[in-house]
This record gives C-alpha cells, structure tokens and sequence, in this order.
C-alpha cells in the first residue's frame, strides 16, 4: 500500500504552556513552509489556567488553518490527543508535543518514511533529554514490557513525535495513557511500523506535567489493552472454565473419599480434602459468576462507545467531528 499525502493534521496537547507556545508556533509555521503539503494545526487547551488560550485565539485569528479545541477542565494528554484525531480532516497526524522537546524540523523527513510506504512512523528520542532515574529509567521498563506484551517492539512507546496515516487510527477510543499504545493498536491491523531517531530538548520553561507515576499508570493500563484485545471478548469462556475445571475436581475429590469410606472405613468428616472440595465448589460457582458479571461488563462497554472522555467548552476554526466512530 502506497502511502500518499495529502494534507496534515498536526495535534499539539497544551497544559499551562503560556511560555512556549509563542516559540512552538513559530518553529512550527517556519517548518511549514519548507514542505508542499496543506496542513491545519489543532492545538487542545486541556483546560490550563494560564494564559495559554490567549495566545492560542491570537494564532487562531492569524490564520484560520489554526484550529483550537478548549475543555472545560484538565483531562489529560490521551484525552487532548483523542479530541484531536476526532477533529482532524487531514489523512496524515502528527502528534508532537508544545513544549519544543520535540522539533518540528524532524517532521519532513518523517513524512518522507510515510511516503516510502509505512503506516506508522515512531520518533525515538536517541538522547533523551529528561532526568535519567525517574522518567528515563522507569521508561526503558515500560517499553521493554510494552514491546513484551503487546509483541510491537519500539525503543520509545512514551516520545509523543509520531506520524499516522489516519486510516490506522480511526475507532480506537483512548483512556488513561492509551495513546502510547497506538502503535500497538494499529500494528493489530496490519499497519508497516517504523522507529527513526528524533531530536529531544531540554524542557525551555515550565515544568514536566509528569513524574515517576506515570510509568505506573503505563503499566497498568498495559493490563488493560492486553485484557480488552484478548480475553474480554469472552469472559465467560476463560473463568467459566476455570469455574467448570474448579467445581470438577471437587466432584471428583467427594468420589475419592466416598471409596475411601465404602472400601477403607475411613472417615469422610475429619478428612481435610472434605474441606477443600467444599471450598472448590464454592470457587468454582464464583469463577462462573465473574465470567457472567463480565459478559456483563463486556456488552456495556462496547454498546457505550457512544460516551466521550473529554468535555468542550470552545472551539476556534472548527466545525464538526470528522472521526468516524
Ligand atoms: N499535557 C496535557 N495535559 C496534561 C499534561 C500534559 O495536554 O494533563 C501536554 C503538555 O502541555 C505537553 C505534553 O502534553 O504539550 C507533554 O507534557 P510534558 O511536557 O509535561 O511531559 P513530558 O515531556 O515530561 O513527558
Ligand atoms: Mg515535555
């Protein structure tokens, strides 16, 4: 498949970032010009308390190719990144960050890799600008497991710098830090993946929005995905089994005591194993119950898909949705 661009969607997350967004936009605008392609830039004000939607309404005024989406409070960066892509009428995203830690002069020769053919084009930030014991050295676990798990093997699932052909993103709905699973998502259907080195900066002003936790957070919204794409399709299957299995045994553990008692005359009250086959009935029935409580959850969940996970409050530029559910 012959990846052909033909217009950007750049979606740039902004939280209190008032001091670099004069800088970002500029670098951004002066990228723009040394590439051929017609592009819009959707910044998402995820409800910072700043003066950073100011500043973005100026942009917004400037050039009506600036598009910006405010919520109503702080969803986070998945959040902003999803309203992005719901928004976005380009067939390539690009997904960077508002704080230049990424640079905008990787982009051409990231579109460039679409246009060999990949789908998914993955910055890898080969000297990573943060501090190494708390964001590098949790990260390097986290992508280790990720590529584990999840068998999409990238150095750097966390760098936001990526390029999509918008095909392989659409109906994802993303919760919790799901966007850095993306390229895993769409690896599930058949998309061409590739890492190329990016540059990394140190942060200009402000603050990270993030510390040690968020590799926690990672790690378990990993369980999640991997949960949702393999066994919650049919929760019942997998603790109706166990529940079938569990219940089995305890039959079969009553049987061998009561030919003990019949042939051996030994007593069936004091015998432990009495115990422990009430006990894998009993959890055997819960198992099976999980499994229906999980049916369950599983119908709501795909019958809701409807529910948003952000709220907004304005939005420059922009009409309607373009994501098609
Ligand atoms: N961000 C956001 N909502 C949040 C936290 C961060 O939109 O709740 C944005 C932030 O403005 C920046 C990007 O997400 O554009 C990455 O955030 P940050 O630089 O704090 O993360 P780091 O680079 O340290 O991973
Ligand atoms: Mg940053």
């Amino acid at each position: 498949m012959k990846a052909i661009i033909s217009s950007l969607s750049i979606i740039i997350p902004v939280y209190d970032e008032e001091d670099n967004l004069a800088w970002l936009h500029e670098n951004l605008m002066s990228m723009l010009t040394t590439i051929d392609y017609d592009y819009e830039i959707i910044y998402i004000d995820d409800g910072s308390d700043d003066t950073s939607f100011v500043l973005l309404e100026q942009f917004a005024q400037q050039n009506s190719k600036v598009k910006v989406i405010r919520f109503t409070r702080n969803y986070g960066q998945t959040a902003a990144l999803a309203a992005g892509i719901d928004y976005a009428a380009g067939d390539t995203i690009i997904f960077m960050d508002a704080d230049l830690q990424n640079d905008p002069t990787d982009i051409p020769m990231m579109l460039a890799k679409l246009n060999e053919g990949y789908d998914v084009v993955s910055g890898w930030r080969l000297h990573r600008q943060d501090t190494w014991l708390t964001r590098t050295l949790p990260s390097k676990f986290a992508n280790w497991l990720i590529s584990k798990i999840t068998k999409v093997h990238l150095h750097d699932y966390g760098c936001t710098l990526k390029v999509y052909r918008r095909q392989v993103l659409q109906g994802y709905r993303l919760y919790g830090e799901m966007h850095r699973f993306l390229p895993a998502y769409a690896a599930q259907v058949g998309a061409n993946i590739i890492e190329v080195p990016v540059k990394h900066h140190p942060r200009r002003y402000g603050q990270s929005k993030y510390g040690l936790e968020r590799t926690l957070k990672v790690v378990l919204d990993l369980l999640t995905v991997k949960f949702l794409n393999s066994y919650a399709q049919k929760p019942i299957y997998v603790f109706g089994s166990v529940g079938i299995l569990l219940i089995f045994l305890s039959f079969f553990l009553v049987f061998f005591l009561l030919i003990e008692k019949i042939f051996y005359g030994h007593s069936l009250v004091t015998n432990p194993l009495l115990l422990m086959s009430v006990m894998f009935t009993i959890l055997g029935a819960q198992s099976i119950f999980i499994g229906l409580i999980g049916e369950l959850l599983v119908r709501t969940y795909y019958e809701s898909q409807g529910k948003s996970t952000y709220h907004i409050s304005r939005r420059l530029n922009l009409d309607k949705k373009t994501a098609i559910p």
